[in-house]
């Protein structure tokens, strides 16, 4: 076999399988490592993502609202249901069917692209006059030569000091996705993404949830509004979310764990629970690749430094995803995997990091693009806002939910979009016409002259845009 590559791609999460399809696809000779192992000890591509993080907790976030639904909702419509029960078992394995489809699904496209795949662990060995050699350390050693070299190594859960993960009692989003019964009690620390989704997932199959964050705003990064609306529809639904708490102490013993922390209060108090997900943050993913070695600058937290273009600090050496600054998504990564692929083609990738979409993938979900209230009162931009509660559109009555809104957020003068903010059903699904407007900078107007089918959930967005010039036509 030839191993010597024009792109060799370490790491096949969505940031690297997707830049290695691309620079295929752009007529390289690309290889892409990745170590993951499925339980049987093979490959399995798709990184944090497919494994243990979008695709894994969304199977659990639909199975469980179906069962959230099935509880306390298919009574309103009529429909009467006895002896409802939930076989986790049979949950966790579709949801782990899942996974596997999608790792079946890249090493597909891979031999459709003619990406060489490598299972096992990638390194630097030495930078010479042909490129990069790169070591695979897996059950078939192999030395690989690259002029390029993209590095999505991903990142992973980190943890709070003195409580390491035993994904027993004390859980990273790993042992989360895996818990083989709903515990009586479960407490998070964070209130991020992730912790809410897991949270979520446990909640609504059981679990009393107690949700301990640091932070003394909840989910400080989303539009105020927006995020107030969701607090309390979290609190409703039963999550006990304290705010601004420090933590002391984690013990973990055969009757669960127990955590000391201060309340916001500066009171001491006690959280017994049967399993404790930590959900404080994510570090990249560096050990093992002699970076230091090879000269490859990391900055004071460990991220690859790279410039705006995701080139490091070696030449024809590029890194992309969780593995460098900015934020940890899927669809970054992606972005900048196909960015780097084409910047190597000499083309001009380009990522906008200022329409990069966001969700949370709660009931209801939260999604937002574009600068919040907040930052655009802190910048000094003028602007107009307008609002749409979902509690006024027709299709929500008819699904039954109607919590939530859309606000837009248009510039004073131009009417130009700033920024959309949605709390809602769909919200994951609805974010994207903002982005496509966005992208397009299109104003508020534009969004509100154009037709929207009726009944659905996106005449709630064409009516925030409407009541930024103060004219909704159902509200
Ligand atoms: C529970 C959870 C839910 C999430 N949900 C969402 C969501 O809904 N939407 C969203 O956008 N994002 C979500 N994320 C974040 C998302 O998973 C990450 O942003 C994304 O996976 C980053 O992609 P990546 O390619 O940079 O890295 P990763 O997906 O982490 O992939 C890196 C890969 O590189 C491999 N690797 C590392 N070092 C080496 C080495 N030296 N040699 C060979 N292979 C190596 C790893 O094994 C891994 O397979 C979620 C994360 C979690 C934990």
């Amino acid at each position: 076999m030839n191993k010597a590559f024009d792109v060799i791609v370490i790491g096949a999460g969505p940031g690297g399988y997707i830049a290695a399809i691309r620079a295929a696809q752009l007529g390289f000779n690309t290889a892409c490592i990745d170590e993951w192992k499925n339980e049987k000890g093979g490959p399995a591509p798709g990184g944090t993502c497919t494994n243990v993080g979008c695709i894994p907790s969304k199977a659990l976030l639909q199975s469980s609202e179906y069962f959230d639904h099935a509880g306390h909702h298919f009574a309103d419509h009529g429909i009467g249901l006895s002896n409802l029960s939930v076989d986790i078992a049979k949950m966790l394995g579709r949801k782990d069917t899942v996974v596997k489809q999608n790792n079946d699904g890249i090493l597909y496209l891979f031999k459709k692209n003619k990406v060489t795949f490598f299972h096992g662990r990638g390194s630097f060995v030495s930078a010479g006059d042909n490129g990069y050699e790169v070591a695979v350390a897996g059950a078939k050693p192999e030395v690989l030569t690259g002029k390029h070299v993209v590095v999505a190594t991903g990142s992973s859960a980190r943890e709070l000091p003195g409580a390491a993960f035993d994904e027993v009692n004390v859980l990273s989003n790993d042992g989360a996705l895996r818990i083989p019964a709903a515990p009586k009690t479960l407490g998070v620390i964070g209130s991020g993404v992730i912790g809410l989704e897991m949270g979520s997932v446990w909640r609504r199959l059981g679990a009393e949830v107690t949700v301990l964050e640091a932070l003394p705003t909840f989910l400080g990064a989303v539009d105020e509004q927006i995020a107030k609306e969701a607090h309390k529809a979290f609190t409703e639904q039963g999550l006990k979310i304290q705010l601004g708490v420090k933590i002391n102490e984690v013990k973990s013993g055969k009757k669960g764990v127990s955590v000391a922390y201060a309340d916001a209060a500066g009171v001491a108090q006690t959280l017994q629970c049967d399993k404790l997900i930590v959900s404080i943050g994510r570090v990249p993913n560096t050990t093992g690749l002699n970076a230091k070695g090879i000269g490859l600058r990391l900055d004071e937290r460990g991220f690859i430094e790279v410039d705006g273009d995701c080139k490091t600090s070696l030449p024809n050496v590029w890194a992309v995803g969780d593995v460098v600054r900015g934020p940890m998504l899927a669809h970054k990564a992606e972005e900048e995997g196909v960015a780097v692929a084409e910047r190597i083609a000499g083309q001009h990738g380009h990522v906008n990091f200022n329409t990069i979409p966001w969700v949370i993938y709660t009931s209801p979900e939260i999604a937002w693009v574009g600068q919040t209230e907040q930052q655009l009162k802190a910048a000094g931009r003028a602007y107009k806002a307008g609002t749409f509660p979902f509690m006024a559109n027709g299709r929500a009555r008819a699904l039954g939910d109607t919590t939530g809104m859309v606000k837009f957020l248009a510039d004073a003068k131009t009417d130009e979009i700033l920024g959309v903010h949605i709390v809602g059903p769909q919200a994951s699904e609805l974010i994207a016409e903002a982005v496509v407007a966005m992208e397009f900078k299109a104003s508020a107007e534009d969004i509100a002259r154009i037709c929207h089918a009726h009944p659905s959930l996106s005449e709630a967005t064409k009516e925030a845009a409407l009541a930024v010039d103060k004219r909704t036509l159902n509200f």
